[in-house]
């Protein structure tokens, strides 16, 4: 169980580390670690959080601030999202893929705070889309952040 997620981890990054290349970006130590603590957390961590654990895992610390900035590049890079919502960050579900990524949706259960992320089919988000719009409401973003309860926590009720 546990290796089985520490190859996980280690093939994500190695995915990583080779996108980062191709488009030119760097995945300098730091910001790998960073993606490392977040892909390990398999939950949302907000960047204080993940100030805290770097300190605990890496043994340096690490400012908020600069904190920000390296989730700021990951996010750029499509390695890591943003929960608008919840103001937490969470490692992308798909970086070891090879399809397209589609336009995350979040399901985020409300009692474990583990996070979810589905891809949303273009056709329903373009209806979605345009039925927001009709009533002249612009959207800053496409993401989709929902709250309730996820099925383990349903099944212990
Ligand atoms: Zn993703
Ligand atoms: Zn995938
Ligand atoms: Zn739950």
């Amino acid at each position: 169980m546990m290796n089985k997620n520490t190859d996980k981890v280690e093939q994500a990054l190695d995915k990583a580390q080779a996108e980062c290349g191709r488009s030119g970006l760097r995945l300098t130590d730091k910001r790998c670690n960073v993606l490392k603590i977040l892909l390990q957390a398999g939950e949302p961590l907000s960047a204080y959080d993940l100030a805290d654990r770097y300190r605990d895992e890496v043994g340096k610390s690490l400012s908020a601030m600069s904190a920000y900035r390296m989730l700021d590049f990951l996010q750029q890079a499509g390695l890591v999202h943003k929960l608008e919502t919840t103001n937490q960050y969470v490692a992308c579900s798909h970086i070891a893929c090879e399809h397209e990524h589609q336009v995350p949706q979040f399901l985020i259960c409300d009692r474990c705070h583990t996070v979810q992320e589905v891809g949303l089919r273009k056709q329903l988000l373009n209806e979605l889309k345009a039925s927001i719009e009709n009533t002249g409401f612009m959207l800053a973003s496409q993401q989709l952040e929902l709250h309730g309860v996820c099925e383990q926590c349903r099944l212990q009720d």
